[in-house]
């Protein structure tokens, strides 16, 4: 490449051009999961909508491999690349709520802890995931499961209109009316069709809520996974609730007598009062053995979003596998049981999480995201900051995964993927599969956007 193409590109940019020799470069390419080591030749802080076509324009015409950075959080790093051009947004940050609306303009580079902190003022909330950490673009393009999804729907439920940039640097605004295909596709394609500068949400009326972990000790797994698959169905849907099969952590604020110990959770959130959601929670803690510690109390929603990002900081390792969930027979609770006892690390963890109630409510072929008929999205993540135990979270996940997928649906979550999951699992989107190549043909023809989980053009 040209050294005058690249000093006219950092011209151009409001923001910083950031390469090899640059002061900040290893702090800039870091990802949040620390297993992923890439080595962009360039990354591009961009700073405005100006600032993105540069960057995409100038990374066509110097045939550079191009990659998007939101919130970095992706598993697989596919916030970057090796020698080539990183787009990062994470300079574009602003959250604009229109209260009398109950819309939210989001801008690609903030976190969900962006999102919450200025929609809470305002009685309001996107639904979105359970860490604040999080990229709101990656996850939102992937679909976005949390909290809110058993009442709200998915984050792509919410999303009402997207601004993008294009492979040939032009500049759209995709909605019901105009563009409408396109937004069909980034409700769940991923970043596989553009650069999104903006993101604007229906927002919902969400404030304090009765909320937070119970931890029973895993000598109970069984009788907590039958009553909370047995009860979900039943559950109003102002209840959104998590199971998890995790480690208690050996540190503060956990009751220390329990540090290390396995465990089977609860992570739950009513939308509304204490009273209301005790009520809600009774039916699912009837006749159960006491818990290890129960922790729910009110709060405002944007704690509860925070509550455990001081467990999970950048840099961590991390290895996904996930999987949509119809149904939870006795069996596949038995597989799940013996292999979380595996478990290579105190926060190694497998999480299911409701797909169910609105998310119900959308017909499988009116977004891109097509698994409407599943009950949970699970995920398997062997987590741990050692990098020596790289290879035994890989190990556990795998094995882990491989046990429970029979029982499985079939398909999963794009954002719960690392890069070795082939193309079959990306073809999990089932009949709109064809319709999102046929859309890749259309918006990205060169395929310029393939550092994603990818859906190839048709030609
Ligand atoms: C701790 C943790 C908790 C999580 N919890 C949840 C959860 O509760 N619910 C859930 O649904 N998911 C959850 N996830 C998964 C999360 O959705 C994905 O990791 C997602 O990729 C993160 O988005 P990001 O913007 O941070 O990622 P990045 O690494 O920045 O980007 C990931 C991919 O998204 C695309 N992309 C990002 N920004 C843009 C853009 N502006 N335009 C076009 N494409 C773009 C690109 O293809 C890129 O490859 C969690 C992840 C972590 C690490």
């Amino acid at each position: 490449m040209h050294s005058k193409a690249k000093t006219e590109l950092a011209e151009i940019l409001r923001g910083t051009l950031i390469e090899r020799d640059h002061p900040d470069y290893e702090d800039a390419r870091k990802l949040y999961n620390g297993m992923i080591d890439k080595r962009p030749l360039m990354i591009a802080r961009c700073a405005d909508v100006a600032d993105v076509i540069a960057a995409v324009n100038f990374g066509r015409e110097n045939e550079l491999l191009i990659a998007i950075r939101g919130g970095g959080h992706n598993g697989p790093g596919l916030g970057s690349c090796d020698d080539g051009l990183v787009i990062d947004l994470s300079m574009m940050k602003g959250v604009r709520v229109d209260p009398a609306n109950r819309t939210v303009q989001v801008s690609p580079g903030c976190t969900q802890g962006d999102v919450d902190h200025a929609t809470h003022p305002f009685g309001l909330a996107v639904p979105a995931g359970i860490v604040s950490t999080t990229g709101i673009a990656g996850l939102t393009l992937g679909g976005g499961t949390g909290y809110l999804t058993r009442k709200y729907g998915l984050t792509i439920d919410s999303l009402m209109e997207a601004d993008v940039v294009l492979a040939d640097g032009s500049f759209v605004t995709a909605n019901e009316t105009e563009k409408s295909d396109l937004l069909w596709g980034l409700r769940g394609g991923g970043g596989n069709f553009g650069v999104v500068t903006s993101f604007l949400f229906r927002a919902h009326p969400v404030s304090m809520v009765y909320a937070g972990p119970i931890f029973w000790d895993q000598k109970h797994a069984r009788a907590l996974m039958q009553r909370y698959r047995d009860f979900l169905p039943s559950a109003p849907e102002e209840l959104g609730s998590f199971l998890g099969l995790k480690t208690v952590l050996s540190t503060d604020p956990f009751p220390r007598e329990h540090w290390g110990k396995r465990a089977c959770a609860l992570v739950s959130c009513y939308n509304g009062s204490a009273e209301l959601g005790e009520k809600a929670m009774a039916p699912i803690l009837r006749d159960l053995p006491p818990p290890m510690f129960n922790w729910m109390g009110v709060m405002p929603f944007p704690s509860l979003q925070g509550m455990f990002d001081p467990f999970l900081p950048k840099g961590l390792q991390w290895y996904w596998k996930g999987d949509y969930v119809k149904a939870l027979p006795d069996e596949a609770i038995e597989v799940h049981i013996a292999q979380a006892a595996n478990s290579p690390s105190e926060l190694s963890l497998m999480h299911l999480y409701p797909i169910d109630g609105a998310v119900h409510r959308v017909g499988k072929d009116e977004m891109a995201w097509s698994a409407r008929d599943a009950t949970w999205s699970m995920v398997i993540a062997g987590i741990d900051p050692n990098p020596e135990k790289a290879g035994a979270l890989q190990r556990w996940g795998k094995a882990y995964w491989q046990a429970v997928h029979p029982f499985n649906q079939g398909g999963g979550y794009v954002n719960f993927m690392m890069d070795d999951e082939g193309e079959a699992r990306v073809k999990a989107y089932g009949d709109n599969f064809d319709r999102l190549v046929a859309l890749k043909q259309k918006f990205d023809p060169l395929n310029l956007f393939r550092v994603n989980q990818n859906i190839r053009p048709s030609a």
